[in-house]
């Protein structure tokens, strides 16, 4: 083994048991720095850095750099960050797979060994993100929901199989089981690996601490439990996969210290929309967060990691506890071997790394105070994570969000009484096709709410009339019979969801406590309301069982839907028709309640224009008063069986309800049993075909999977940068532009040019499946880019969703092509490659913000934009707008492209680019008017690293790695 600094130590990992470790104590005894004043994270990576210093891939100036991380002034220093394993989920996972094979197919093209391409850390990918809400409400809902997503996914699920033979270090988690950061969290995580190497002639366990990168923003789940990590671009992620470092740049460590404690009728919920709100306020983006002292040493692992969950929500990289007693105990209580344990705090303790830090022990660059005990009960929303609101001012901060204007962030709707309902009639043939409902906006297809085909029209996502004959008896209790009166406020969807809360067994505890005492009180939620319960592993519904809480969940409509991640990523499935109906036909803000972690417009449900997150139990008791206008603290939510007032306060659980009942159904086994042989716990995967052998056989007549053209052409000699001369715009945008906007998961339009595709190829819309599952088709994708339904194309003020102005090609200049011709971004993307036009995009703040994605890069790049101009960028996104070969560029501080009164006429030229371009160097963005006056401004190049000037070079990071794997 490298030991460049001689610091490899011999250490007792206990049980008889004798490891190395890479001493950071005996490093900080060298003089290389106060170590044992660094934030533990900083500590944690930078035991990476040493054990991985060869002198090449890692230097030794790279070690000395971290170890000398000064906490008022980090050095900006881009650190090489080699981690221990990955995890995917199954939607960027897919594509990820996809590039693999593609790569081994270009190695195999070029006559050399397809082999060489194969993950270098182990990866574990868990299938969560595919299962949708078609089925609610019944005790079948489970069943019929996993077969509704086997039958959608074949595809997808062949392919993965073939790639879990053709590569040795790759598990998969198959469907049916949980959620990737849930089940990272109870099984995956080891808090401490090890390898066997040769250690002075001797063969030796060298001991290191678990750390990943996950293609899903929501990796820093795992933070909770210690192991330091973070979501990347799959671009990047197949990079780490290929043993390149994740590179980052040293980070500012904002050390949140708190004190005190939770106080009764408080969630852990509420604790991280607190937080949530706190640093977003903080400005902590590209930050880590380490929270510390005795508040944080009182809260339990699932507490910690519902906070660390949320780090993308407030903005850091990470959010992050030191391991203590407590991440040991968890560990152990899920059911991890005492030989693992032992080792994981033996480990921490030799690196003198254990223990929940007090205040002074550590060096922060921002220190923040946070008592425990102001936290509040309370949401957030309509529309962001961070706007939370304390429970009894929701009924009025809706009041008037919905008569404030649209530019203000309201709805802008006049002379609203919201006493004003409006009936719905859930009889009829809607429960016989309830599973076959699509959300997509009937009004962008032209067709009016009143308008007969609707019935017809809305019939998509259909099994096949095999399927749906198996499913029809089922299905007829899909939606619940009965009539409702709905109007602005009305609750249509209550979800609990996501692994954010779902792995936090107090708050799930206390959704199913609330139920029962509803229950008992002989409460009932309202047919309109969709109700559903996706938790993120088994062993929930194992303790919901066992308390027998699940059966009181279940007589409020909270039945099991599924293991994944459902509403959380806006697979809440269609509404009842006639609901949809009146929610068009007097243009209602209705709402969702989730327990989930974002809530911009459109995620959850493309027809609820309200969301508001908040704690399971939250989520029960706004479906029982099935309305947000509330003020839950004040009024009664609903009347009992006798005609009595019911309040919040009757139902809510006390604490130490909560925890006798958390204490009677926790096992350590029942993680040890529900954590192995997944294929064999599920028959439906074990029956899925597939192909065998190293080299993916690409089947031309798959819409799932296709070969990407990544690596079409692909020659060992990389291309040289240059300018960017004669550029049209394809897009101008306002601030915070998500990833889902520019790629979005959700559902495939009919008139969209991915509709169109898929329906040429002969698909029919009720097959079409969401973007999200086609990520394996680039064809798909492509033409899905900025196809957002709800995404705004400045360059059309007027119009909503995926349209742009086509010019002609800049030769022809600004002036003579008028206004130009509307039609799709990717149609008119194409006539522009006709004429090798280049293309650019103009966007506002946080370009790129949301759930990482490597699509939306990938989609941007193979619709020819060479450059996004933004205001400011998403840290994933920029990366991986870099990782595919595009180019980022910032604008100067208080320049926009309104500022610059740019409307998309104008000709864009960026210069100053060569090969010698130097990471966030100035470059000059030359804008030529229609009346050919021309203008200059100088833009950041946001290339941040050396490194990135070699994946820019190259055409991407995949292009880089491969020819470096191909020239060994
Ligand atoms: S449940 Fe939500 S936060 Fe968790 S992995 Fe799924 S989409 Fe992400």
């Amino acid at each position: 083994m490298q030991d460049e600094f001689k610091t490899l130590k011999k250490f007792d990992a206990g049980k008889g048991r004798e490891g190395f470790l890479y001493s950071l104590p005996a490093l900080e005894e060298q003089g290389i720095g106060k170590i044992s004043r660094l934030p533990v994270s900083i500590r944690i990576v930078l035991e990476s850095v040493l054990r991985n210093c060869d002198a090449k891939k890692v230097r030794r100036k790279d070690v000395e750099t971290l170890a000398n991380w000064t906490a008022k002034s980090p050095a900006n220093a881009e650190i090489p960050f080699v981690v221990a394993r990955i995890v995917l989920q199954d939607f960027t996972g897919v594509p990820l797979i996809v590039d693999l094979a593609a790569m081994r197919s270009a190695v195999a093209r070029l006559g050399r060994d397809p082999k060489i391409i194969e993950p270098l850390v182990p990866v574990d990918l868990v299938v969560d993100h595919s299962v949708q809400v078609d089925f609610f409400r019944s005790p079948h809902a489970l069943e019929l929901n996993l077969d509704m997503e086997f039958k959608r996914n074949r595809e997808r699920y062949q392919f993965l199989k073939w790639g879990q033979q053709a590569f040795k270090t790759f598990q998969l988690i198959p469907p049916g089981i949980g959620i990737v950061h849930q089940v990272n969290l109870e099984y995956l995580a080891k808090g401490v690996l090890s390898q066997t190497s040769e250690v002075r002639g001797q063969r030796s366990e060298i001991f290191f601490p678990d750390t990943l990168v996950g293609t899903d923003s929501h990796t820093t789940m795992i933070n909770g439990l210690g192991v330091v990590g973070w979501g990347v671009g799959g671009i990047e992620a197949e990079a780490g996969m290929l043993g390149q470092p994740v590179y980052f740049l040293t980070p500012e460590v904002v050390g949140v210290h708190m004190i005190g404690q939770l106080r009764e009728g408080v969630t852990a919920t509420d604790l991280v929309l607190h937080i949530t709100q706190l640093l977003r306020a903080q400005k902590v983006v590209g930050k880590f967060v380490e929270f510390y002292g005795e508040g944080a040493a009182s809260l339990p692992v699932p507490d910690r990691a519902t906070i660390g969950n949320m780090s993308p929500e407030y903005g850091a990289t990470m959010g992050f506890f030191p391991i203590d007693q407590e991440s040991v105990d968890y560990l152990r209580a899920t059911g991890r071997s005492e030989e693992q344990c032992l080792a994981f705090e033996n480990y921490f303790r030799a690196q003198r790394m254990f223990g929940m830090p007090l205040r002074g022990e550590i060096d922060y660059s921002v220190d923040i105070d946070l008592d425990l005990a102001e936290v509040q009960p309370s949401v957030a929303g309509p529309k962001r994570p961070q706007d939370r609101i304390n429970l009894p001012e929701l009924g009025r901060t809706f009041r008037e969000l919905l008569e404030k204007p649209v530019r203000d962030g309201g709805y802008g709707k006049q002379n609203v009484d919201l006493r004003e309902k409006h009936l719905v009639e859930l009889n009829g043939s809607a429960p016989r096709n309830g599973a076959m409902f699509s959300t997509d906006n009937k009004e962008d297809q032209g067709i009016s709410p009143g308008d007969e085909r609707n019935k017809v029209e809305m019939i998509t996502n259909r099994p096949t009339p095999d399927a749906a004959k198996e499913i029809e008896a089922e299905s007829r209790d899909v939606f619940t019979r009965g009539r409702s009166h709905i109007g602005h406020g009305s609750v249509l969807i209550a979800a609990i969801t996501s692994c954010t809360n779902t792995s936090n067994p107090s708050v799930m505890i206390a959704a199913g406590l609330l139920a029962k005492k509803a229950v008992e009180r002989g409460l009932r939620v309202d047919p309109a309301v969709k109700t559903s319960l996706a938790p993120g592993s088994r062993v929930v519904s194992d303790y919901l069982q066992k308390t027998g809480l699940q059966s009181y969940l279940d007589q409020l409509g909270f039945n099991l839907v599924g293991y994944g991640c459902t509403t959380c990523i806006g697979n809440s499935g269609p509404l009842h028709p006639n609901i949809e109906k009146a929610i068009h036909e007097y243009d209602l803000v209705a709402a969702s309640v989730l327990s989930g972690n974002r809530n911009f417009e459109a995620r959850v449900h493309q027809h609820i224009k309200a969301n508001f997150l908040m704690s399971p139990p939250l989520v029960v008791a706004f479906a029982l008063a099935g309305r947000v206008h509330i003020d839950l603290s004040r009024d009664p939510l609903a009347r009992d069986k006798d005609g009595e007032e019911t309040f919040l306060r009757d139902l809510w659980p006390t604490l130490s309800e909560i925890r006798d009942t958390m204490q009677s159904a926790l096992a350590p086994e029942t993680f040890r049993k529900l954590y192995r042989d997944f294929a064999d716990q599920n028959p439906k995967w074990n029956d899925i075909p597939s192909s065998t052998g190293d080299i993916y056989q690409w089947d031309e007549k798959s819409d799932y999977i296709h070969e990407p053209p990544f690596f079409q052409d692909f020659s060992m000699e990389p291309g040289r940068i240059g300018e960017i001369r004669g550029a049209r715009a394809l897009g101008i945008f306002g601030d915070s532009v998500t990833t889902d906007h520019i790629s979005p998961a959700g559902a495939i339009k009919e008139t969209s040019p991915a509709g169109k595709y898929l329906m040429s190829r002969g698909i029919q819309p009720r097959d079409f499946n969401s973007y999200g599952s086609r990520r394996g088709n680039d064809l798909v994708m492509t033409r899905g880019t900025f196809a957002n339904v709800r995404i705004k194309n400045l360059m059309l003020p007027e119009t909503e969703g995926g349209v742009t102005k086509y010019f002609g090609p800049s030769r022809t200049g600004g002036s003579k092509n008028g206004e130009g011709k509307q039609m799709s971004i990717f149609d008119a993307a194409m006539k522009y490659a006709e004429t090798s036009t280049p293309l650019v995009i103009l966007a506002g703040h946080e370009y790129g913000s949301g759930s990482s994605r490597d699509w939306a890069a990938k989609g941007t790049r193979l619709l020819g934009v060479k450059a996004v101009i933004a205001a400011s960028f998403e840290r994933i996104h920029r990366s991986n707008l870099v990782g595919m070969g595009a180019l980022p560029l910032q604008f100067a501080d208080g320049t926009t492209a309104q500022s610059l009164e740019l409307d998309g006429l104008e000709i864009f030229s960026v210069t100053g680019l060569s090969n010698d371009i130097k990471p966030g160097q100035n470059v000059t963005l030359e804008i030529e008017r229609k009346d050919r006056q021309k203008r200059s401004v100088p833009v950041k190049l946001r290339i941040d690293t050396p490194i990135e000037i070699d994946y820019y070079r190259h055409g991407g990071i995949l292009p880089f790695v491969l020819r470096q794997l191909l020239s060994k």
